[in-house]
């Protein structure tokens, strides 16, 4: 890779300036600077990736594709940097013209085409690829509008459209020559030529896909990971009913072809069933499918080889619809025969599943399905038949378990049950979340085929959250252990040896105080809100969510509130509770535990007897850069969903490799941080997945939790009556009533377990302890790994040498 001098890099930035702008380094704008380093960057990723490829096919390496309907890729210029190694130069040429370089980085805003941690994990293995040297490419939609900016007002989310593109468009580069037309609406005509069939898609309306891309460089090395981003655009503009004086109906056909990339739906773990996400996740899956068959083709002339040159990930079902339109492409395009272009899908696509709740599970209306995608329907329809026939051969007779397993059902097509069945892989995020697919959502399909079911624990892009986020623990990583750990997480548990070191224990503490007193002062800057950097720093950021339990967090924080006000002297170690989560705009309940969480906060903050020692602060629009400069300040990591429920988190990974205690339940990728960190090095409380399903089995009553529990009794009764006018019934009455997520049962032992806290956090030396031991244990987390385990046990890729 180019290594500039100081005197190289200046020259190359003022010649951008004045090339671009026309300006100067001593007069330019921080947003000119910030966007002439970003096309240097790009340009130098560009020339890098073209490289990087051509010695990929040279070889004959095996190309991943990597189809998601979100990337949560944050900003660029800082990581885009610091994986050049152009930081340091960039920052002195800066420094010397008198600019911080910290404030151009604040000039780009974040790129937020996802909701939360499947569409950063995606974001997360562009970088583990682009670093270990696996060809990757990853696929989405080039929505105008990302993930909504989040106000809070009086307690209340407000929702401000997140117009991304003026700031953030100078890391794209467009290719209108490489468009692909996507055909939506109509019917379809059927006809025989002796064995050929024919196949017609009649009065459809056409959309093009129009691609961007973009780049993620990967660390100090030669790979370049490219992300393509899909924009509708209406073909040209429909002169035929604009002459016939339709004008409204000319004009409404371009309107709604390109509303398909104009915004990302908000939800989080839960599905949309509305047209337009059905078009999304068409349009993605068929721009997609039909650039990586053109990539193919232009390559190695027939797509026979598909299978063994190109791997495709589905990251969820929402992109399921790439498994029928390469049918189709087969099919109808290609003239292959159905058992032959099956056998090229069945070898090419692998499956990730993110979620066991039946609210997120992918299903599409029958009706809408056939209108909307006709010959992607008759595949479906076909599909259905074969596969009912496949299954009756291996459970004869048993209908239960055929009519579950099939694609077509209840009026439904089901989206997953088209990836079990064609993928050669099914993957779960976490050890534990994948044992559950396999004992429960898809057990008729790990008994039809077991050998396709694989685990792949989630990882992060640990050097964003690590050597561009956290310099305090990075210099003194690199002093203790030196440099390793920058290629190699693994190399992280060279800092186990130093457990018992005073003098590294007592630096770690330094380093976290330091990070605590630079949150504290961000924080008074951006909101005017004082948060005391001796007190605990207690986290909770994450997508707002029942499964996930803010609630019951905030429950404890009431708790805790009415013991301070009885017992004013009590011994207590101050406590902040920092939170930060989007809830979905339509999602009610979501929405009132913001509101309890907040206006707790506020009870707190103005009542002077409790007030030094517990507060809450609600952190607005949290997103990757807001995460970035929390979990360095972080010291504990609030992972509290209920057992079974979430898949893998990755949040939880970020934490413990800032050196945060995880207090958590023994769920998703819970399980394996205390594995690796020791089950003496975390706080771990609540049910375990098995008592939760027992409990489910046998009924559960959160009246038999509460009953028993005056905490729990007075904390519920002094939530609903409320105060200042204000009440939280909706919160409670649903705690009362049904608590799908057991907060009530868990309510007691999460009450103990953040006693534990205090009583760990009273012992300095065994509190660094820990959190040495978790930053220590961390490596096995990184994206890097979990994009080799990809490659070695599904994909069938090698790193480019
Ligand atoms: C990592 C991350 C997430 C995922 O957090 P979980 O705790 O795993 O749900 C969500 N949003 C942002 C902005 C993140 O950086």
């Amino acid at each position: 890779m180019t290594k500039y001098t100081k005197k190289e890099f200046d020259k190359l930035l003022k010649e951008r300036l004045n090339s671009e702008y026309g300006t100067t380094l001593d007069v330019a704008s921080n947003q000119q600077i910030y966007r002439a380093l970003a096309i240097i960057a790009r340009r130098l990723m560009s020339a890098q990736h073209k490289k990087f490829q051509s010695r990929a096919y040279g070889t004959g390496a095996k190309q991943v594709y990597y189809l998601c309907m979100e990337f949560l890729m944050g900003r660029s210029l800082k990581t885009s940097l610091f994986n050049l190694g152009l930081n340091e130069v960039a920052e002195a040429v800066l420094s010397d013209a008198g600019i911080k370089i910290e404030s151009i980085y604040e000039e780009e805003p974040d790129a937020g085409l996802g909701n939360g941690g499947l569409g950063r994990l995606a974001a997360c293995y562009l970088d583990g690829m682009a670093t270990t040297g696996i060809c990757g490419t990853g696929y989405s939609i080039l929505y105008e509008y990302g993930i909504f900016k989040q106000k809070i007002v009086d307690g209340w989310q407000q929702e401000k459209a997140d117009n991304w593109l003026p700031g953030g468009q100078v890391w794209l580069k467009s290719h209108p020559d490489q468009s692909i037309e996507i055909k939506f609406d109509g019917d379809i005509e059927e006809s025989w030529e002796g064995s050929y069939h024919h196949v017609t898609h009649r009065h459809y309306n056409s959309v093009i896909a129009v691609p961007s891309d973009m780049y993620v460089q990967g660390y100090d090395g030669q790979g370049v990971a490219k992300l393509r981003l899909w924009q509708a655009k209406a073909p040209d503009f429909d002169m035929n009913s604009f002459n016939a004086g339709e004008y409204g109906s000319a004009i409404t056909k371009n309107a709604s072809a390109e509303l398909i990339s104009k915004i990302l739906y908000p939800n989080d773990n839960h599905r949309e069933g509305k047209i337009l996400r059905l078009r999304q996740q068409y349009f993605l899956s068929a721009a997609s499918i039909g650039d990586i068959c053109q990539n193919h083709l232009s390559q190695w002339g027939s797509l026979d080889t598909l299978p063994e040159k190109a791997a495709i990930q589905l990251n969820d079902t929402h992109p399921t619809l790439a498994i029928p339109e390469l049918m189709r492409i087969l099919l109808d395009e290609c003239g292959y025969d159905w058992d032959k272009a099956f056998d090229i899908c069945q070898r090419t696509f692998a499956y990730t599943n993110h979620t066991v709740m039946s609210e997120a599970l992918e299903k599409w209306n029958l009706d809408i399905f056939r209108s909307t995608l006709p010959r992607i329907y008759s595949i479906v329809e076909e599909m259905d038949r074969r596969c009912r026939a496949d299954f009756e051969k291996a459970f004869p007779g048993d209908w239960g378990k055929i009519n579950y397993m099939a694609i077509l059902g209840d009026n439904q097509v089901r989206m997953a049950n088209i990836c079990c069945y064609v993928c050669h892989s099914i993957n779960g995020v976490s050890k534990l979340h994948s044992q559950i697919i396999k004992d429960s959502v898809f057990h008729d399909y790990y008994l039809y085929k077991p050998q396709a079911f694989k685990n792949v624990t989630n990882g992060i892009a640990y050097r964003r959250w690590l050597l561009a986020s956290n310099p305090g623990l990075t210099k003194l990583l690199s002093e203790t252990i030196g440099e390793g750990f920058k290629h190699d997480a693994s190399q992280l548990s060279k800092l186990n040896a130093y457990k018992n070191d005073k003098t590294v224990l007592k630096a770690l503490e330094d380093v976290k105080k330091a990070n605590k007193v630079e949150f504290a002062s961000y924080l008074e800057k951006t909101t005017g809100q004082v948060i005391d950097p001796n007190s605990i720093f207690d986290c909770q950021v994450k997508r707002m969510h029942e499964y996930k339990r803010q609630h019951l967090n905030a429950l404890n924080i009431a708790a805790q509130y009415l013991y301070l006000k009885d017992h004013p002297n009590a011994e207590f170690a101050p406590k902040t509770y920092i939170f930060g989560a989007k809830a979905a705009p339509g999602y009610y309940m979501a929405k009132q535990m913001i509101r309890l969480i907040c206006k707790l906060g506020d009870l707190i903050d103005a009542d002077p007897a409790v007030r030094e020692k517990l507060r809450v602060v609600y952190l607005e629009d949290y997103n990757v850069s807001l995460s970035e400069r929390l979990m360095p300040a972080s010291e504990v990591s609030e992972q509290i969903s209920l057992a079974g429920t979430e898949a893998s988190g990755t949040g939880n990974m970020k934490f413990m490799l800032n050196g945060a205690v995880t207090l958590g339940t023994l769920d998703g990728a819970n399980v394996e941080i205390a594995a690796a960190a020791g089950k003496e090095n975390e706080i771990i409380f609540g049910m375990l997945t098995e008592e939760v399903n027992q409990m489910k089995a046998t009924g559960y009553h959160p009246t038999m939790f509460i009953n028993s529990d005056e905490v729990a009794m007075e904390v519920l009764n002094f939530l609903e009556k409320g105060w200042n006018g204000e009440s939280f019934h909706e919160v409670v009455n649903n705690l009362r009533t049904s608590d799908p997520y057991m907060v009530m049962a868990d309510f007691k032992d999460y009450r103990r377990a953040q006693a534990d806290v205090q009583k760990l956090y009273a012992d300095r030396t065994r509190w660094n302890q820990m959190s040495l031991a978790n930053i220590a244990n961390s490596g096995v987390f990184s994206a890097d790994r979990s994009v080799l385990d990809y490659a070695r046990d599904i994909w069938g890729a090698h790193p480019v040498k």
